[in-house]
């Protein structure tokens, strides 16, 4: 009876590992397959830069204060963007700065790997948070 039992289990087992044998894996070999990231990820922000008007209006919602922008009014009497840095430090990705801005010119890309050695180098500066750069990514 313990015989007939033992064998039953096993024959299941194999039945079981027979089944998953040929199929595809659900794993992806990350790094080297990169992950999927969902249309609507919130990954690191991009800016299109010549759209943003320098309202502040992303600036003054973010709830963790990590924005610092800067403009100032050029000779055509329009916003010009000097500073635009987003702390990754603190930034808790909330997407409130991109419902927020008005021309829509702040969007949050797929990019996640932004991970550094230092906390000045989490610090992302215009040139970082370019649309043209998160595109040639
Ligand atoms: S995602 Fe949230 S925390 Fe990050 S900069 Fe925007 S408003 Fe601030
Ligand atoms: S809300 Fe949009 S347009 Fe206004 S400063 Fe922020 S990114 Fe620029």
């Amino acid at each position: 009876m313990r015989v007939k039992q033992i064998g039953g289990g096993l024959v299941k087992g194999l039945k079981v590992t027979g089944t998953h044998l040929f199929r595809q894996p659900v794993t992806r070999p990350y790094p080297e397959q990169h992950a999927y990231t969902p249309p609507r990820f919130r990954g690191a922000h991009r800016l299109i830069e010549d759209d943003c008007v320098v309202c502040h209006a992303c600036d003054r919602v973010c709830p963790v204060n990590c924005m610092t922008i800067k403009g100032y009014r050029g000779e055509d009497r329009k916003f010009v963007l000097e500073q635009f840095d987003i702390d990754y430090n603190l930034c808790m990705f909330c997407n409130l700065c991109v419902e927020a801005c008005p021309p829509k010119c702040l969007l949050m890309g797929p990019e996640f790997e932004i991970s550094a050695a230092t906390h000045n180098d989490l610090v992302w500066t215009l040139e970082d948070l370019s649309y043209e750069r998160g595109e040639s990514l």
